[in-house]
Formats: C-alpha cells, sequence, structure tokens
C-alpha cells in the first residue's frame, strides 16, 4: 500500500498558540484539502498522526477532538478526499509518554495498524518533532513552510535527507506529480 502520514496542525489547517480548542477554531489552509484529495486519487492512504496536548492539559476533551476531526473529514469529502485514520497523542510533555512526537510511538502504531514498511513512507510535518519522529522509523521527512514551518526551517539542525516544500500543495506535488 502506499501510505502518507500528515501533522495536522500547521500542515493542514492554520496552527494557533491558543491550541485549536474547538470546531470553530478550525480552518483549513488553502490548497490543503485539494492536496489531500490529489493524495487520495494517486492511490494514497493518508493518515494524520498528531500532538494533542491541550487534552492533557484540559483545554478540550475526546469529544470535542473528535468533533474537530469530524469537521475535517466532512470539509475534506467537500473536496473529494479523505482521512483514513488520526492518531493523536493526548498527554503533557512532563508524562514523556512513547506517543507525544519527537518519540516514534504514533508511527509505530501506524506501521502497526496498517502493517505496513514504514521505510520511505512520507511524513510530512511544520516542526523539527515531526521530522525526528519520522527519521526515527526510517519514513522520508518532509518539512512544509506553513504553520511552524518557516521558524522550523530558520532554527536549522533538519533531520538528513529532509525535504522542503512551500506548503502541503507543493509537497503533494513532488509525490504524485
Ligand atoms: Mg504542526
Ligand atoms: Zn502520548
Amino acid at each position: 500500500m502506499k501510505l502518507v502520514i500528515l501533522d495536522r496542525d500547521g500542515v493542514i489547517n492554520y496552527d494557533s498558540e491558543q491550541f485549536i480548542k474547538s470546531p470553530e477554531e478550525w480552518k483549513p489552509i488553502p490548497g490543503s484539502l485539494n492536496a489531500i484529495a490529489r493524495l487520495n486519487h494517486a492511490g494514497y492512504t493518508v493518515v494524520v498522526a498528531t500532538n494533542q496536548s491541550g487534552i492533557g492539559r484540559g483545554l478540550l476533551d475526546m469529544s470535542t477532538l473528535t468533533a474537530i476531526h469530524e469537521k475535517l473529514q466532512k470539509m475534506l469529502l467537500l473536496a473529494g478526499g479523505k482521512i483514513d485514520a488520526f492518531f493523536y497523542c493526548p498527554h503533557t510533555a512532563d508524562l514523556k509518554c512513547s506517543c507525544r512526537k519527537p518519540e516514534p510511538g504514533m508511527l509505530l502504531e501506524i506501521a502497526s495498524r496498517f502493517d505496513v514498511d514504514l521505510n520511505r513512507v512520507p511524513a510530512i510535518g511544520d516542526s523539527l518533532r515531526d521530522l525526528v519522529s519520522a527519521r526515527k522509523v526510517g519514513a522520508k521527512p518532509i518539512l512544509v513552510l506553513t504553520g511552524k514551518g518557516q521558524k522550523t526551517l530558520e532554527n536549522g539542525g533538519l533531520p538528513e535527507g529532509t525535504e522542503v516544500y512551500a506548503d502541503l500543495s507543493e509537497a503533494v506535488n513532488s509525490l504524485v506529480g
């Protein structure tokens, strides 16, 4: 199977320092939903792996996260695409869990759930921790400059082999031509 792993905030939708705490606050970055649909049409299964420590901080609960993802899917459906699965880490950093990126736990769970080898699987994110978790499992780290991406690029220290694109749409162009 052909798989792509996406970070959510700053890649699919606008990020917020105050966290995305409601469906109303979830707003897609122009072109991102269309880009996911193009991946689907090219035969890719698309999954999301997202740190959501706002849950651990009590800023939103699971049912709100589900409602946010239902909004995402609904808008994506109108663009002709779908996310096959959402993987999220609800923990705060101090818990030192194995799923919060840059740890590779969510990616390993994806590998196990879909019974797929993550070697060279594109993993697209806007933060260093997305790229580091990708690198840890042999996936292909791809940085987009939306969200925190520009700052991530300026801070340097990107994992070896990281590809950089302006946004999700351009990253997808590199995958599906
Ligand atoms: Mg992000
Ligand atoms: Zn976690």
